[in-house]
């Protein structure tokens, strides 16, 4: 059968599609360079890695591997329960929270649906919508020259909200921009948003927010039923090899998503690891306590370089580069992975992570060596 014919054969959600494009791996580059000496601040990993406390408990359960997972992640959950102060029945595991996303279309999306999202929002929700068959409906993001240009405008957003409407994306903060919408800005959108519309308030970078108007979505969770919060340890808590993420939402809401979760998802290891990583708070703050250290580092390169970014709150930073494709290209034989915005519709613009102070300053030193030729 010709390739045509295959591709005909998909459901029709599938067929436009193109794959997310994940920022490039290490051992890529080491493949088509040959050099040894890359560093990736592509993937807003935790340049600390994981707690020590990790690693311990991996090393540990190596030898269990054999054995299927708690299926329904008793122990995760019940930390999980602990520390958001909510019921089990509210809490949802997933591979990741792209897993949680799928869970979410799967659920509530399909043909004749529509689902709502920003100009420039994580891309993960316009492909799991689109493969569900539902109609994506996309709202300007703030203007350029705005306080919060490239933000999520939660007013556009609500503005095509229609009967047809079942789900509503909003990330916050936002990955690739780095902005925010504030706690009253949300409330006011929750407030208004009709009772049988479902809400997704991806958190997946709320540990490095501190910015004083920004309210975390837990307590929001409690207050609006239609409320789906997703977290994720693959950010801060550094496992993002893992695959670990997890929802608070109400108790039928969940019930809901774990009845089209297939079984053992997240793995052994995972479940375990997220158990340490939750209870090493002194982690938690040293990786936000380098996050801020190498923010400001990264600012003030960008202005001596002289080049815009958007401000962030997040473990990013997106900067205009001019040329985002070539930049990247030549910062990629300098051995430092970035991440390219053109699937964003920013093709002037690259994602660069925060890195260790050592990795920052590399970049800065690529960066500087590149932009000078
Ligand atoms: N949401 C946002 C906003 C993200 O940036 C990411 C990771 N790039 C995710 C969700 C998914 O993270 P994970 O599947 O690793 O939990």
């Amino acid at each position: 059968m010709s390739d045509k014919r295959f591709i005909d054969l998909a459901v029709e959600g599938v067929r436009d599609l193109a794959p997310y494009q994940a920022g490039k791996p290490i051992s890529e580059l080491q493949r088509e360079l040959g050099i040894d000496d890359i560093i990736k601040l592509a993937s807003n990993e935790n340049p600390l890695g994981p707690s020590p406390k990790v690693i311990e408990v991996v090393k540990q359960l190596a030898d269990d591997v054999g054995l299927y997972p708690d299926g329904n992640g008793f122990d995760l959950k019940r930390r999980l329960a602990e520390f958001h102060e909510l019921p089990l029945q509210q809490i949802t595991l997933g591979s990741g929270s792209d897993h949680i996303l799928e869970l979410i279309a799967r659920v509530f999306l399909g043909e004749g649906r529509s689902a709502i999202i920003s100009q420039y929002a994580f891309a993960i929700y316009a492909i799991v919508s689109k493969a569900a068959g539902a109609t994506l409906r996309v709202a300007n993001a703030f203007p350029e020259g705005h306080e919060k240009a490239y933000g999520h405008d939660l007013d556009a957003m609500f503005a095509l909200i229609d009967e047809t409407t079942r789900v509503v994306f909003i990330a916050n903060p936002n990955n690739p921009t780095g902005t925010y919408a504030s706690g009253q800005e949300l409330k006011a959108f929750m407030d208004r948003v009709p009772k049988d519309v479902v809400v997704v308030l991806d958190e997946a970078y709320t540990e490095y927010v501190d910015a004083e108007d920004y309210t975390d979505g837990s307590e929001l969770v409690k207050q609006y039923d239609n409320l789906i919060l997703l977290r994720t340890f693959s950010k801060a808590y550094g496992l993002a090899g893992l695959r670990v993420g997890y929802a608070l939402s109400n108790p039928v809401i969940t019930d809901l998503l774990n009845r089209v979760r297939l079984a053992f998802n997240p793995n052994l290891l995972a479940q375990a690891a997220a158990v340490a990583a939750l209870a090493d708070r002194e982690h938690m703050e040293r990786t936000v306590a380098l996050n801020r250290e190498g923010m400001q580092q990264m600012q003030a390169a960008y202005e001596a370089l002289g080049l815009k970014y958007i401000p962030s709150v997040c473990n990013f930073i997106t900067v205009d580069v001019g040329d985002g494709k070539a930049v990247f290209d030549a910062l990629l034989a300098q051995g430092v992975i970035t991440r390219p915005l053109a699937p964003y519709g920013m093709p002037k613009h690259l994602r660069i992570s925060i890195g260790t102070h050592e990795e920052n300053q590399r970049l800065i030193t690529a960066l500087r060596k590149v932009l000078a030729r």
